[in-house]
């Protein structure tokens, strides 16, 4: 048995193994430059040897190009029966994998098919016997039921793949797995793949198959190091609490939720869309009608949050994910390594977020351990900012408003029973009208927050400062430290500047924020946490308009002004 670990240097560009013009053509338009560190290991060992395969490395780095390239490398030209069957966990994970293959060979004249159960078979069966496919990818149920049924006939297959192998070779689908192996070749070759490969499955892979080559892509840390891991003590009773204050100040969000169970699945999902935001799910009771179009509506950004079971995710492809949550703490490490995998996909930046019962928190330094990878403690956005930012939010709205109202040449009407409305405040002086309609539009809601107050677990957040972390140290800030009232912590990714302007000078917050917004190119909800001083101000910014605000010469009321870096 071979063992082989890269450390991550690329030596090979697609041209230097023996692939054909057209994968190569496909290849390129595809938009992949060079391949990854699995497919460096994986091609030239799957285009050379008759050995079986085993493949290990980190989720979205490539493994089915890995495995699909030398496939149809060896399958082109042949005509007739399957030659492939590739073996997947869900149906959405077939779905992916069969349309990776599809683009990969759009030049050869290989097909292949996806089947899994939970839809008609009169389409599959039809797919097979009109398009012929030379591969095959499956869910173990609805391969088993098509053999059955004598519609697919695997007597001439010589490659058998296990995409997420460690779940395929797992309780549930191990004798599924077996009873369709012991009916075909005994020549085949098996190649699996996976991100990670527990022990158990490993000694059931050496006792089973001949003399497999072991391939491991081993990096630093097992997770990505373009993630960025926080987690936050918070009881489970308020973790819902607390993920509706998350995502009120995230200001991209485009992710996926990982819950343990269905019903909590279900239950978060219902208690988000009462917070006014859209939301898909995923899980196990679901057809596959509503499933498909839960995907379809998530991976077009119509629906930028996915509730979902981690077998569920199983299939989920998307990139350019910003986030991922763990609902609380998954059942394993490995679990931990698949969720937060979805999100710092080719190159670009994610944040995973985890809430974690004070209980659980032991668990937590565990797979910190495993995956060599540091997952920070934050606080979550206090009530004080909470306030704030749902004020301004609302203020943003109703200034959108007033411009449509007022605009000059834009004759709106309003409706006659404004008159009433109008009546109804009497002779109150404005303050008095705004008073009313502050505490109108946001008492209940304040209300509510106050009453709320902080939802950290502040006994667990003590402990975890009496360890002496320097992170714990730094993330909680002068507030820890001092006691003092109102301190903040600045958002993730944001940078706090002084601005040399306050109340003296007349400043009203939508005016700043419209000044600000027009001349840095900053969306107004992205400025936060802004506090006015009778002689100077504070604000907060994305990191990346941080240059913006310093260099550039922005007025505000019509008079220059000046920022610096708060610290
Ligand atoms: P895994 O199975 O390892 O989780 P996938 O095979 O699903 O990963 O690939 C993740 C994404 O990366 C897909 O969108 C795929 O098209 C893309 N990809 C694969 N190989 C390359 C490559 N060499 N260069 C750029 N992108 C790639
Ligand atoms: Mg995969």
């Amino acid at each position: 048995m071979t063992t082989y670990v890269i450390s991550g240097d690329n030596i090979l560009n697609f041209n230097d193994f023996t692939l054909g013009p057209n994968l190569i053509k496909a290849i390129t338009e595809m938009g992949f430059e060079e391949p990854s560190d699995i497919q460096q290991l994986a091609i030239p060992v799957l285009m050379e040897e008759t050995r079986d395969f085993v493949g290990q490395a980190q989720t979205g780095t490539g493994k089915t190009a890995a495995f699909a390239l030398p496939l149809l490398q060896h399958i082109e030209g042949y005509k007739g029966k399957v030659k492939a069957l590739v073996l997947a966990p869900t149906r959405e994970l077939a779905n992916q994998v069969c349309t990776e293959i599809d683009k990969l060979s759009k030049y050869s004249n290989v097909k292949t098919l996806a089947i899994y159960g939970g839809t008609s078979y009169d389409k599959q069966k039809l797919g097979l016997k009109r398009k012929k496919p030379g591969i095959v990818v499956g869910t173990p149920g609805r391969v088993i039921d098509l053999i059955k049924q004598k519609v697919l006939d695997l007597s001439e297959l010589e490659y058998v793949v296990l995409d997420e192998a460690d779940e395929m070779l797992n309780m549930g689908f191990f004798e599924d797995v077996q009873t369709i192996l012991s009916g075909i070749l005994q020549e085949k070759r098996m190649w699996m793949f996976s991100a990670t490969m527990p022990t158990p499955i490993l000694n059931l892979i050496k006792r089973d198959f001949k003399n497999p080559s072991i391939v491991k892509v081993k990096k630093e840390t097992l997770s990505n190091a373009n993630i960025e891991q926080i987690y936050y003590i918070v009881k489970k009773r308020n973790f819902n609490e607390a993920l509706g204050r998350l995502l009120k100040v995230e200001e991209e969000f485009y992710g996926i939720i990982f819950c343990r169970t269905r019903m909590e699945t279900k239950e978060l999902a219902e208690y988000l869309l009462r917070e006014g935001h859209f939301v898909e799910t995923l899980h196990g009771e679901l057809g596959q009608a509503q499933r498909d179009l839960a995907m379809s509506r998530f991976k077009s950004r119509k629906t930028k949050i996915m509730v979902c079971t981690d077998v569920a995710a199983r299939g989920i492809d998307v990139n350019e994910l910003t986030h991922v949550i763990n609902y609380g703490l998954p059942q394993d490490c490995e679990s931990y390594v698949h969720r937060i995998g979805r999100t710092g996909r080719a190159g670009s930046k994610g944040i995973s977020i985890t809430l974690t019962d004070p209980r659980e928190k032991s668990r937590l330094g565990r797979i910190e351990k495993i995956t060599k990878s540091k997952i920070e403690l934050k606080k979550l956005p206090t009530v004080k900012d909470l306030k704030r930012g749902m004020v301004v939010s609302e203020l943003e709205k109703m200034s959108n408003i007033a411009n449509v109202l007022f605009e000059k040449g834009h004759d709106f009407k309003l409706d006659n029973n404004f008159d009433l409305f109008q009546e109804g405040f009497g002779p109150l002086p404005k303050e008095d009208v705004l008073k009313v309609l502050f505490t109108y539009a946001f008492n209940k809601d304040l209300k509510r927050l106050d009453e709320m107050g902080a939802i950290d677990d502040q006994d667990a957040m003590k402990k975890e400062r009496s360890k002496g972390r320097e992170q714990g140290r730094r993330d909680r800030g002068d507030k820890s430290e001092g006691g003092r009232r109102g301190a903040r912590v600045i958002k993730t990714g944001h940078v706090r500047l002084f601005m040399n302007m306050g109340k003296d000078d007349g400043l009203n917050l939508m005016s700043l924020l419209d000044d600000l917004s027009t001349q840095s190119k900053c969306q107004k909800r992205m400025i936060s946490n802004i506090d006015m001083k009778a002689k100077f101000s504070f604000l907060e910014v994305p990191e990346r308009y941080g240059d913006v605000f310093l260099r550039k010469k922005m007025k505000v009321k019509n008079r220059l002004v000046r920022f610096e870096v708060s610290h």
